[in-house]
């Protein structure tokens, strides 16, 4: 399989040539159609496989359809959850780097640091948000979030999130966002409180594993 086969538009695949890519891994080949066809998700699968691009790919392909002009205004429609700083940062180069021919912008939010600079960057406003737990519900508190235009919520290492002991605020985010969403959820293992945490919160999810 190729890229050409996944219906992509023409500026996410010239961006995914810029980087060398020639085909899918098998959890973009499987996961991609599954997202872009507005499916909730539950991926298996650890880090190496390519799985940051599975979700980054069909959501900015779909992105840039509702914020296809750089005037539209910028509201919050993605929001991607990880466990630390480090995830948080390689999942905003993702999305810049297969997005560089969209308008789609990306902000990257984490703890441990001053949030002036992110928060002002929230004010300018943004499309994907991409945060650590605390930090978000923290900013959201303070009233610099609004997740009521969400598109996708992605949870991304739901089984590191659990065991650094972030499983509550996780829910408590997911319960700030519209019941409406598109949800996607990957995790290297299943354990029993991630599978309830599917069960509860996604509809009718498709299972991926590889
Ligand atoms: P991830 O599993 O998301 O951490 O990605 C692992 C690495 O694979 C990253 O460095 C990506 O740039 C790279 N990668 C992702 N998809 C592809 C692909 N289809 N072809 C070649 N490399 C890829």
């Amino acid at each position: 399989m190729k890229f050409e086969d996944l219906n992509l538009l023409k500026n996410i695949q010239h961006a995914l040539a810029d980087q060398g890519y020639e085909e899918p891994t098998p959890i973009q080949q499987q996961a991609i159609p599954v997202i872009l066809n507005d499916k909730d998700l539950v991926g298996c699968a650890q880090t190496g496989t390519g799985k940051t691009a599975a979700f980054a790919i069909p959501i900015l392909n779909q992105l840039h359809r509702i914020v296809g002009s750089a005037k539209k205004v910028k509201r919050i429609r993605t929001l991607v959850i990880t466990p630390t700083r480090e995830l948080a940062l390689q999942i905003g180069e993702s999305f810049d780097t297969y997005g560089k021919y969209t308008n789609v912008r990306q902000l990257t939010i984490f703890g441990g640091v001053n949030q002036v600079t992110q928060t002002d960057q929230l004010k300018k406003g943004v499309d994907v948000l991409i945060a650590t737990p605390g930090r978000l519900l923290d900013l959201h508190k303070q009233g610099f979030i609004n997740l009521d235009y969400l598109h996708h919520l992605v949870l991304d290492e739901a089984d590191q999130m659990l065991d650094m002991g972030f499983i509550n605020d996780v829910k408590k985010i997911i319960k700030l966002t519209p019941d409406n969403r598109q949800t996607l959820l990957f995790s290297a293992t299943m354990p029993i409180a991630i599978r309830e945490l599917a069960d509860t919160f996604l509809t009718e999810p498709e299972y991926i594993s590889v």
